[in-house]
């Protein structure tokens, strides 16, 4: 099976998942973007927007994302594959430690198929996501928390966080994507 099909098959998987669904509302957003990505962008969990339209960071975080991976040279459609932990838009706004744990199980398979070589933890949730990890963001932003199998693992500001406080946060955001520029001009 070629790869994008095999990624259909787990966007099935994710909208035909009663877990998935529980205390959450709207479409379902398994991710979007390049089969063959070497890089993934991992966020928290789809906003409001982005339950409407089954479409990952597509709101104001998302121009956010998007601008920043366009501004290290990538397409944000055709380079890199985005995607998060939960695929379902909260009802409490946050996803809860049970949401992140059962959104690993669909998450993990969607690497298996891309086989990236390097993911971009945006924030705390995409860590615990993927590392099964408690970090401290603001402290441990800007560098590969982990790599294992051929894997780097870069953690770095949700976006949302730059939006929240952009004096102090979006400098940190940029300085973290020049980081990874770097990574991929050297792997
Ligand atoms: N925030 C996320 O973490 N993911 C989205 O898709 C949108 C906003």
């Amino acid at each position: 099976m070629n790869k994008q099909r095999e990624l259909d098959t787990i966007a099935k998987e994710i909208e035909d998942c009663e877990l998935c669904k529980v205390a959450k509302s709207g479409m379902a957003v398994p991710g979007e973007g390049n089969p063959d990505a070497e890089v993934v962008f991992i966020g928290e969990a789809p906003g409001r927007q982005e339950a409407a339209t089954g479409r990952p960071f597509i709101g104001r975080s998302g121009q956010l994302l998007r601008g920043l991976i366009r501004g290290i040279g990538l397409n944000d459609e055709k380079d890199v594959y985005i995607t998060s932990p939960v695929k379902y838009l909260p009802d409490r706004g946050t996803p809860t430690s049970d949401d992140i744990a059962h959104g690993r199980i669909h998450l993990m398979k969607q690497f298996a198929v891309i086989q990236p070589k390097l993911v971009v933890l945006l924030g705390r949730v995409a860590a615990e996501g993927v590392l099964e990890k408690k970090v401290f963001v603001s402290k441990e932003h800007g560098q590969v928390i982990e790599e294992k199998d051929g894997i780097k693992y870069f953690l770095t500001l949700h976006p949302a966080a730059a939006l929240r406080f952009p004096q102090k946060y979006k400098p940190l955001l940029q300085e973290d994507f020049q980081k990874i520029k770097k990574l991929l001009a050297t792997a």
